[in-house]
């Protein structure tokens, strides 16, 4: 069965084509500038690279240009129609959704609902599933919501201290987002310890451009660090994490209207803000190493912060089997995997400094002999995530 996963973002579609249930990829690409003057679009099917410059004003065009891509003369497909579901990742979810689900007007109603707690990312998607009907047809289409793994929080972790009512009539509340990478890596981990999925207890780690940090008991998620939106918890590329709320109305008062505020928050914070260099790590190690001050400072916040967040996690869960890494600073940076986890012997996590350097964008275990909690970096697949779900519902199973 050909299934295609897309990832539509506000300015992006990203693309892949699977063959299930062989998992295999066959083809993959990205749209980004979508409803810029030009936009990029690059696929790579097998040894082929195709890379164009053209104007993309929508996801409808968009959309277009996919199904042109992949059914060129040299493309993976002869027809779209070869195509038998589609799998897209959709962000919020709000408490409607505790898992994937097929489809149907109710669930693209409910997706319009929560445009509200999601303005840049619920049309995109919505865009996406509707684009995917004109141009392919009445194919079973099925949504994976980032928010769902952690609909089993309860209710202490994710009630804000706010008067009730604003809960109530605005249904503000902590939702948490990365879920399908954060259920990814916890299914990965158990298999690798020969455990049941709902038998492990770990803290799983997601940096990349966005991080968050969940703790999962029993294979569920019982909290995690993002909030009613991506800004709260971890320090991230351009994102502040958690903030002291006041500090808005300080600024305000400054002069830095809320529209300012949004901007330098979600743009300008994080370890860009800080370092004042960049927001990718790759770069500020490099600084760091040359004794860069703000480099430094900027990437001893970030693990600090996460940290903290381990500790308490580990205090939530009473202790758990494993840490997992992953994302692009998890799976890659060991040098910040080592800052973060370093002088937590007390709690019985102790890094293997050799198994750390040595385990760069691949899957394994990096604890020392002694230490009691198992450490793991696992490579995340959102869009394999996405094509197991789609595959299960569209062959009329149940997750
Ligand atoms: P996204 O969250 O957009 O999916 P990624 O998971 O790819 O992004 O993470 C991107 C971040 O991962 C980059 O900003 C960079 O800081 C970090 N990163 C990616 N590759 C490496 C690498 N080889 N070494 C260190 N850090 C890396």
């Amino acid at each position: 069965m050909k299934i295609l996963v897309l990832n539509c973002g506000s300015s992006s579609i990203k693309y892949q084509l699977f063959s299930m249930p062989e998992e295999e990829v066959i083809a993959k690409g990205i749209i980004q500038r979508i409803g810029e003057s030009y936009s990029e679009i690059i696929q790579q099917n097998g040894e082929d690279e195709i890379k164009i410059t053209k104007t993309v004003k929508d996801h409808d065009q968009g959309l277009k240009v996919v199904k042109n891509l992949l059914t060129t003369k040299k493309g993976p497909l002869k027809s779209i129609t070869e195509i038998s579901a589609c799998g897209h990742r959709v962000v919020h979810g709000g408490e409607k959704f505790t898992g994937s689900v097929l489809i149907t007007d109710k669930v693209e109603q409910v997706i319009e609902e929560y445009i509200d707690l999601a303005p840049l990312h619920n049309p995109a998607n919505l865009a996406g599933i509707r684009a995917v009907k004109k141009m392919i047809g009445d194919i079973p289409q099925v949504a994976c919501f980032d928010t769902a793994f952690h609909q089993t929080m309860p209710p202490e972790a994710y009630f804000y201290a706010l008067p009730y009512e604003l809960y109530q009539r605005f249904r503000i509340r902590k939702y948490g987002f990365h879920g399908i990478s954060h259920r990814f890596v916890a299914r990965r981990v158990a298999n690798l310890m020969n455990k049941g999925k709902y038998d492990v207890d770990l803290i799983t780690c997601h940096l990349g451009n966005g991080c968050s940090i969940t703790a999962i008991k029993n294979g569920r998620s019982v909290d995690t660090s993002m909030g009613l939106t991506p800004l709260e918890g971890l320090v991230m590329g351009t994102r502040t994490g958690d903030l002291d709320a006041a500090i808005v109305f300080h600024l305000n008062r400054k002069g830095y209207s809320l529209e300012d505020q949004e901007v330098i928050f979600n743009k300008k914070s994080g370890l860009l803000g800080v370092s004042g260099a960049s927001n990718d790590v790759r770069d500020l190690e490099k600084l760091a190493a040359k004794q860069h001050e703000r480099a430094k400072l900027a990437l001893e916040i970030f693990a600090y912060k996460l940290k903290k967040y381990i500790s308490m996690y580990f205090g939530i869960l009473n202790g758990c089997d494993g840490i997992v890494f992953t994302g692009g600073i998890g799976e890659n940076d060991s040098i910040m995997r080592k800052r973060i986890l370093r002088n937590m012997e007390s709690l019985g996590i102790v890094i293997d400094d050799d198994k750390n350097e040595q385990t760069i964008s691949c899957e394994g275990e990096i604890q020392a002999k002694n230490s009691k909690v198992k450490i793991f970096v696992i490579p995340t697949d959102e869009e394999l995530a996405i094509a197991r779900d789609t595959y299960t519902l569209a062959s009329g199973h149940q997750i």
